[in-house]
């Protein structure tokens, strides 16, 4: 738009001659002035008004009377006072001949009006002082729709929390405010524990009303500078600010861990949720990249380490993120491409050191690696879900070679250890029983080996399937025992048939009378319950006979035999049923 030349006397627009009458009609020139549909103000560079339209007094609230006393700059909103400064005196000594702004005037109600403001300096030519013309239209209604449009880009939908996006701009400025205060910004990085099982087995109404709550209750249990923000899925990230100490996040992250132990009612239904943090805390240098990135493979250690708990980033956490990531892509392939292997390792009866049948111990025929062991994969199988596979893979191996053995051996016992997540797995009972109907094996002859902090974690329908299994027939064996939280109470609650002393102690039998003290009671214990004690991990024979004095029921290790593939087992099967045979009195 080009600013009209001249003010006063006979006014033209460029190009155009003043032919008309119309055009030099004063009376009507000022009526278009009063009656224009924009805000206009006629002003003084001091900012004194000499003329204000209607649409100016309708749009300050004000009446033209009182528009003659305020200067623009005491109608602009406080926080956008100053934005005319420079345009204004740029306007003054000449180098500019006009500008446009968008800001807010203020109402003397106290309501703001979002302004497009466009301001000519008018210059007769002659000498005369020079005016100011400022036309004003309201834009508020444009603005609230840009600040929705924004709003939507920067928050998640369904918490109304920050996204990502805002989350690294907020985490930018907290470190360059931090690095001015020396105060300190941590990030905590925070995933929620098995959800997926929640959304799958709940649908994902549940899913979203629980991801709901836990947005609620992070943004209760934090400070209100701190910033709470969803990434998507189940994992949200707080930016905490002005840490006196580094270890001041922690405390933090156990209130968060404590405010979502509450059970969540989900239509109903109790749902216990429990969530894992990363806590990263902010260095000389550290970009938000890179806070949030160590962050996470904090939290990934947690997850780990057991979950339901938090972990500080180390040095050298990331290295062992890049090794998981690889672990998890390399593994998703051994499932497709059947690298993976079951391995028997054979259990005996005591005091006759008769085959009583195997355990199954999954391994991981690695193309590059070698022969990989559980310790170094089942923990990101576990992490990825993987492990549903993998344990469907090694129940059918199981089946399949138990079912030759069998036919030697109609008796002959199958443990296969099981995962908190595949008994999590709805429908998994019915998996197991059609398994075993395929291979014709009887339940009896199953044993599955779950460790104590299973027990411990076990959840509503978790402790139905076990029920649910039990009542099929197949047996259950309390794995690892001795290294947990070593308490039988839960064994009421979930009656086992097994009790497995854990390898440590029967590494220890040699040594103190203190874990010979522990062996023996638990033997005890178990006998007293009416279970059988099966001791893991004998390597010498004294330990088999220390074993054998204290009646311990049954025996696997190495001094018997490695875990070995089932081709092995094969040729010890026939060898047993022989030598049975041969000997058929003595157990
Ligand atoms: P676990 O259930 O305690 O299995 C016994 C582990 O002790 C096996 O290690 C076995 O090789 C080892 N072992 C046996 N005898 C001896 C001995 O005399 N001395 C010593 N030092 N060790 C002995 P492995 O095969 O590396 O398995 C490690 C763990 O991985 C298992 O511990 C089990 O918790 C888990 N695991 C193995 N296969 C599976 C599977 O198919 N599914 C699931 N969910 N977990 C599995
Ligand atoms: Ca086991
Ligand atoms: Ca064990």
């Amino acid at each position: 738009r080009r600013p009209l030349r001249r003010w006063g006397g006979e006014l033209t627009a460029p190009g155009v001659a003043p032919v008309d009458r119309y055009q030099t009609d004063r009376t009507l020139l000022e009526l278009t002035f009063d009656e224009a549909s924009v805000g206009m103000a006629l002003r003084r560079f001091d900012g004194t008004a000499l003329r204000v339209n209607r649409a100016m007094c309708d749009l300050t609230g004000r009446t033209a009377g009182e528009l003659t006393k305020v200067t623009p700059e005491q109608l602009t909103h406080p926080d956008d006072a100053g934005i005319e400064h420079m345009l204004m005196a740029e306007l003054e000594a000449g180098t500019r001949h006009g500008y446009e702004v968008e800001k807010r005037y203020v109402r003397p109600d106290g309501t703001a009006v979002w302004c497009h403001i466009s301001v000519s300096v008018l210059d007769r030519g002659d000498g005369a002082e020079r005016l100011l013309l400022r036309q004003v239209s309201d834009i508020t209604e444009r603005k609230a729709a840009e600040t929705k449009l924004t709003d939507v880009a920067l928050h998640d939908g369904l918490t109304g929390l920050p996204n990502r996006l805002l989350l690294l701009d907020r985490v930018d400025h907290a470190l360059a405010r931090s690095r001015r205060q020396v105060s300190s910004v941590a990030v905590l990085f925070l995933d929620l524990d098995r959800f997926k099982i929640v959304n799958d087995s709940k649908g994902h109404a549940a899913g979203d009303m629980l991801l709901t709550t836990v947005a609620e209750r992070l943004l209760r249990a934090l400070r209100p500078n701190d910033t709470v923000a969803r990434l998507g899925g189940d994992e949200f990230v707080v930016l905490c600010e002005d840490l006196s100490s580094p270890s001041e996040a922690s405390t933090v992250a156990r209130r968060l861990l404590h405010a979502l132990s509450r059970p969540v009612d989900l239509d109903g239904r109790e749902v216990v949720v429990t969530a894992s943090i990363g806590i990263a805390v902010g260095q000389q240098g550290s970009s938000a990249d890179t806070l949030l990135r160590k962050a996470d493979s904090a939290m990934y250690q947690a997850k780990a380490r057991g979950r339901n708990r938090a972990e500080m980033y180390a040095d050298g956490l990331e290295e062992r993120a890049v090794r998981r990531l690889e672990t998890e892509q390399d593994l998703r392939r051994a499932v497709e491409r059947n690298e993976l292997v079951v391995w028997y390792q054979p259990q005996y009866s005591l005091p006759h050191q008769h085959l009583l049948g195997v355990e199954a111990l999954v391994r991981w025929q690695h193309p590059t690696r070698g022969l990989v062991l559980p310790d170094d994969f089942l923990p990101v199988a576990e992490e990825t879900g993987l492990i549903g596979d993998i344990g469907s893979f090694v129940l059918e191996a199981v089946c399949r070679d138990g079912m030759r053995w069998g036919t030697i051996d109609p008796g002959f016992r199958l443990a296969v250890n099981l995962s908190g997540r595949q008994l999590e797995t709805p429908g998994f009972c019915t998996f197991v029983e059609s398994v075993l109907a395929r291979h014709g094996i009887p339940a009896g002859r199953l044993c599955f080996e779950v460790t104590e902090s299973i027990l411990m974690d076990i959840q509503g329908s978790t402790a139905r399937q076990l029920g649910q299994l039990r009542a099929l027939g197949v047996h259950l064996a309390l794995d690892d025992f001795g290294t947990g939280y070593s308490s039988l109470s839960y064994l009421t609650s979930f009656p086992v048939d097994q009790v497995k002393i854990d390898r440590s102690f029967v590494a220890d039998l040699d040594e103190g009378r203190r874990s010979m003290a522990v062996v023996s009671a638990v033997i005890g214990l178990a006998h007293d319950l009416g279970l059988e004690a099966v001791a893991e991990g004998a390597e010498t024979s004294e330990q088999l006979d220390r074993l054998r004095a204290m009646s311990c029921d049954a025996v696997q290790g190495f001094v018997l035999g490695h875990p070995m593939p089932a081709g092995q087992i094969d040729a010890l099967v026939t060898s047993a049923s022989t030598l049975r045979r041969a000997v058929p009195a003595t157990s």
